[in-house]
């Protein structure tokens, strides 16, 4: 079948809820993608920064099939080996204490707030505890994590949302503190925005905001889940603030493709909240996604993907700036390690689909922010050839 048979196909089955690229991919190579018509693309993209090690990575696939052939779910009545050497590996580079296992970020976002909720409610006995989260937030689309998300279009025909979250500016100290009240459960935050437009939090800012958690019993809820797994040159973005948080989120790159996600606390946090029959999921850490996690963590090693992010990312820097300074309608190139926003003075959709046309995926956050979020193996080389690109579609 052409791609445009496939595209008809699927816009009478699949629930319109995307306004999809015209292009179905079909397998991929590296940082490379294929369409079924044989077209190649450079992948800047990379499924929204979840191909951390790029694709058709041998080892990985091996441990994955390997997996499929031994045991693939046995349920959370049950211990599993996999989950037991996941939990352990995540654990060692976060520097927590504890953690759950989900299937989506948004399920780790939820566990999060539930286990926010309850080490408050332990404390003080009563309910309607409250949240602060940040303005251009975004944590997910179940209605947990939507009620903390702070773009109210995507909220406003859903609710009532969960009650008792408010929004307070990012990168304001004060306008927290405008929000806080004696029922303050948690602060919760990107520590680098996403779809908000890539905006990395201050170190002023999160050490305050950090501060101020400690002198009230406040926990911190970090959600690491497009800007941790390397992506920003640390294990996780919060290791270069100089703060821990009480919780966090990872999912995306975590499992690099199997689906996975999960919350992390410290064992303050364990000890006061959830207890068994607060909190489950069926699929949740099974053998399969442990086993993903288990090989990602090994190969971030062996591929000293830290390093490589933090050299390749300088150089994505260098050059996304002489951009800037060479085009008077960029107004602002932001960013950690390979995750960057380049934003214009109008939207960039019409720059995004030439540079599919032209072999280059990219993609959006917000209207007028281009966002680069490629696999974290690609070489300067790569860099080279996205700039190429994206040159002759601007
Ligand atoms: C993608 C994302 C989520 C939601 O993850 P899903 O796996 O799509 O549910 C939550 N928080 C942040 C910061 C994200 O980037």
């Amino acid at each position: 079948m052409s791609m445009q048979q496939y595209i008809d196909e699927a816009e009478s089955v699949l629930l319109h809820t995307y306004n999809r690229y015209p292009v179905v991919f079909e397998s991929g190579e590296g940082v490379y993608l294929k369409d079924t018509d044989g077209k190649n693309y450079l992948d800047f993209c990379s499924g929204i920064g979840v191909f951390a090690l790029g694709y058709g990575n041998q080892e990985y696939n091996d441990a994955i099939k390997a997996q499929v052939d031994k045991l693939l779910h046995t349920s959370n009545y049950y211990y599993n080996v996999p989950a037991i050497e996941a939990a352990k590996a995540v654990l060692k580079v976060s520097g927590m204490d504890r953690i759950f296992f989900t299937n989506s970020g948004a399920e780790a976002v939820e566990g999060a707030i539930k286990a926010a909720r309850k080490y408050a409610y332990l404390k003080d006995n009563t309910t309607d505890h409250e949240i602060i989260a940040m303005e251009h937030s975004f944590h997910g689309r179940t209605m947990g994590a939507l009620s903390v998300t702070g773009t109210p279009k995507y909220r406003e025909a859903f609710r009532p949302m969960i009650g008792n979250v408010k929004f307070a500016k990012f990168n304001d100290i004060e306008s927290i503190k405008a929000q806080l009240t004696e029922k303050t459960c948690a602060v919760m935050l990107e520590t680098v925005q996403g779809e908000g437009g890539i905006h990395p939090a201050t170190k002023e800012f999160l050490q305050a905001v950090r501060d101020l958690c400690n002198e009230r019993d406040i926990l911190l809820i970090l959600d690491e889940i497009q800007c941790g797994m390397g992506r920003t040159g640390s294990m996780f973005a919060w290791q270069q603030y100089g703060v821990k948080p009480d919780i966090m989120t990872s999912a995306k790159a975590l499992g690099c493709g199997i689906p996975v996600g999960a919350f992390l606390m410290t064992q303050k946090v364990a000890d006061h909240s959830l207890v068994a029959g607060d909190h489950g999921t069926t699929y949740g850490g099974n053998p399969l996604a442990g086993a993903a996690v288990c090989k990602v963590m090994e190969l971030f090693e062996k591929k000293d993907v830290l390093n490589n992010v933090v050299s390749v990312s300088s150089y994505l820097e260098e050059q996304l700036d002489a951009l800037k300074a060479d085009h008077r309608d960029i107004i602002d190139r932001r960013g950690r390690g390979l995750m960057q926003g380049l934003e214009f003075d109008h939207p960039v959709g019409d720059i995004l689909k030439r540079a599919l046309e032209e072999g280059l995926v990219l993609i959006n956050a917000g209207t007028n922010v281009i966002r680069f979020l490629p696999p974290l193996v690609i070489t300067r080389e790569h860099v080279d050839e996205m700039m190429m690109i994206l040159k002759k579609c601007i």
